[in-house]
């Protein structure tokens, strides 16, 4: 059990998580057998590239933290491919929507042209809430007025990431049970 000295320094560093290398966070929660910011930390490992991972960093998380991070990169590589590629595809036209067709078109077009290039650009990939940003302000050719503010609606929603932010969080929670074992 912490007592009261590592109670206050643990609430101290939660206070300041985002003042810590993900990986150090980690390697806290190791060493005091606690778990509060595991999760957060996990995910933001996530969202770091490999090759700023100093060999220091990865001794403090260790090789299955590590493996766990490699693995769902992984997967949301993929799934980030996948939604670059595969725009959702518009159901029901508005009323206004002169054209379903050609709006069907450009809103393809578009979405390739702006999120496929946002998130797969090589040198410098968004992440998908700041592609959005981006691709919402471009222009959406001749696509009707409420189809654009209908698409727009559901692509913020968190079309297809939704899901992906809920295997990294799942992910991070498993983990933390399986390598933290909390003296209570
Ligand atoms: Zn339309």
């Amino acid at each position: 059990m912490l007592d009261s000295t590592q109670l206050f320094a643990m609430h101290n560093i939660q206070a300041r998580k985002w003042h810590f290398h993900p990986a150090q966070l980690i390697n806290i929660c190791f060493e005091f057998h606690t778990r509060p910011f595991f999760q957060f930390a996990f995910s933001r490992l996530v969202e770091t590239r490999f090759h700023e991972l100093t060999m220091e960093h990865r001794d403090m998380i260790g090789p299955n933290v590590l493996q766990a991070v490699a693995d769902v990169k992984e997967v949301l590589d993929e799934h980030n491919q996948i939604v670059a590629t595969e725009p959702p595809i518009i159901t029901s036209h508005a009323a206004d929507c002169g054209n379903p067709e050609r709006c069907g078109e450009d809103w393809y077009v578009v979405w390739w042209n702006g999120m496929g290039r946002f998130l797969l650009d090589g040198r410098n990939p968004l992440k998908y809430d700041d592609a959005l940003k981006h691709f919402e302000v471009l222009e959406f050719g001749e696509m009707g007025y409420g189809c654009k503010k209908d698409m727009l609606a559901l692509v913020k929603e968190g079309f297809g990431f939704r899901h992906a932010y809920r295997c990294v969080k799942s992910v991070g929670a498993q983990l933390a049970e399986k390598l933290i074992t909390v003296v209570e």
